[in-house]
This record gives structure tokens, C-alpha cells and sequence, in this order.
């Protein structure tokens, strides 16, 4: 059978959401970045001047806020348009701001769970590419196929700094490459649902491993679950 719920998880830049929307296009599922909902979240508590050490007052408003994770509305280069209480935050949740204050606010185990509970519910219709941090591990451990995507920093870092520099955004890479450690750091040594591999996941390499190279054995895992034949291989690239 067809896999009908896919987790894809793994660090910043690793190539997850780029074979995430890929795989969701090929199958004509339902692709969510679930990383938009906290960077979303991230943006709502900075708007509001809450402080972000204030764990109680970013819980509460957490909870409180409506999300919209929709089709682009807008045809400027978006993968998705995000609304936070009706307000579009698309670009905003891609700033600097948001980036350097959204893993501490992920770290609260209240604001995972209000983010969490909302995730399971889309995720219970079935037909659904769903990619982030914790999807296979927490979200939807009973996924169907599970892939977890990793690289080097260093080359993660190389990665940003490019899709960066095409935006007109003037970082050097030793600055990429802190934010990168940074996020890095906080997410996997977070209590609550820290990054790492699910058990049963599929592990990819990204470092040398191309995109190309990646999709043609997503596809052929893909076709596996329909036949009976996955998990024959175990990791691609080198893990
Ligand atoms: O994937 P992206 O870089 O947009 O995610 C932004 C941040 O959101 C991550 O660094 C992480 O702190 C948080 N996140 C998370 N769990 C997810 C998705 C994202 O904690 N499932």
C-alpha cells in the first residue's frame, strides 16, 4: 500500500522540506512544514512584546492563536501562505528576529503540546507529507514511512547562506553557521521532544548525497511500501 502518512524530520537546511514537497507533489498530498507553526508562534509572542523568557505568558498566547498554513495566495515565491489571527506573516517568519528567538520558544512543553494537538488533527486524514522535528518520534509515531534528513553543518550553513544571498540578505557564512549550531544545539538537547531519529526511520546523508540522487530513493521506498519490500536499506549517504 501506498504510504498515507509520511514523517520527514531533520535539522535546519538539511534538504527536508525540499524532498518533503517534492514527495507531497508527487503523490498529490498534503505538504506541512509544521516549522512555519512555530516560527508563527515565535512572530505572534514577539508582535505582542511578550518576553520570550516568560514561559507561562508564551504558553497562554500560544494556545489562544489561530493558524492558517494554506496554498500560496500570493504568487511572490512563498511555498505556503501562514496566517497567524488572520494577519500574514509568510516573509516575516523567515527573519533574522524570528530565527534567533523560535527554538527557545519550541522548547516549552506547553507551546509543543497546543502545537502538537493541532499537527495530530491534520495528520488524521491521512494523505499527509508532514516534515519537521519531532513528526516521527512524537507528532505521528505511527507514521507509515519515516525518513529522517541530516548534513553536516558546515554544509547546511553553505546552503542557507546561497537561498540567503538570492534574497538580497547580506550574512557572512560564520554568522549562518552559529545560528545553525545555535538551533542545532537547543533542539536536540531540548527535554521535550528533542530532534533525533525515530527508531524505524530511514536515514539520509545530504553532505554529498545529492537532491536528485536523494528523491530517486525516497521514490523507490515509496514503491517499496506499496509492494511489501521497505526498509530493505537502511541509511543513504553517509550517516
Ligand atoms: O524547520 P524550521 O527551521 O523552519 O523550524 C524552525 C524551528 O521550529 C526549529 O529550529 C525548531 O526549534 C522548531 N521546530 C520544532 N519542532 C518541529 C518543527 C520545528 O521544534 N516539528
Amino acid at each position: 500500500m501506498t504510504p498515507s502518512t509520511i514523517a520527514i524530520d531533520g535539522p535546519a537546511a538539511s534538504g527536508k522540506s525540499t524532498i518533503g514537497f517534492y514527495l507531497a507533489q508527487h503523490l498529490n498530498y498534503l505538504y506541512l512544514d509544521t516549522g512555519v507553526l512555530y516560527r508563527a508562534a515565535t512572530w505572534a509572542v514577539q508582535d505582542r512584546r511578550i518576553d520570550v523568557g516568560d514561559e507561562a505568558a508564551v504558553t497562554s498566547l500560544v494556545e489562544d492563536l489561530v493558524f492558517d498554513v494554506v496554498p500560496p495566495t500570493v504568487d511572490d515565491g512563498r511555498q505556503c501562505t501562514v496566517r497567524v489571527n488572520g494577519v500574514d506573516v509568510s516573509w516575516e517568519i523567515r527573519s533574522p528576529r524570528v530565527e534567533s528567538a523560535v527554538s527557545p520558544v519550541s522548547a516549552y512543553p506547553g507551546v509543543r503540546a497546543s502545537l502538537t494537538e493541532r499537527m495530530r488533527t491534520i495528520a488524521r486524514n491521512g494523505h499527509v507529507v508532514m516534515v519537521g522535528r519531532d513528526i516521527g518520534t512524537v507528532v505521528i509515531p505511527d507514521a507509515d514511512l519515516k525518513l529522517y534528513v541530516t548534513a553536516s553543518a558546515e554544509a547546511r550553513a553553505s546552503r542557507r547562506l546561497l537561498e540567503l544571498q538570492a534574497k538580497g540578505k547580506t550574512l557572512t557564512y560564520e554568522q549562518v553557521l552559529a545560528g545553525i549550531r545555535e538551533r542545532d544545539h537547543i533542539d536536540s538537547h531540548r527535554k521535550a521532544a528533542p530532534l533525533r531519529p525515530a527508531d524505524d526511520a530511514i536515514l539520509f546523508d545530504t553532505t554529498t548525497l545529492s537532491m536528485e540522487a536523494m528523491f530517486s530513493a525516497v521514490e523507490t521506498l515509496v514503491a517499496g511500501c506499496r509492494t511489501g519490500n521497505l526498509h530493505k536499506e537502511r541509511t543513504y549517504g553517509t550517516v
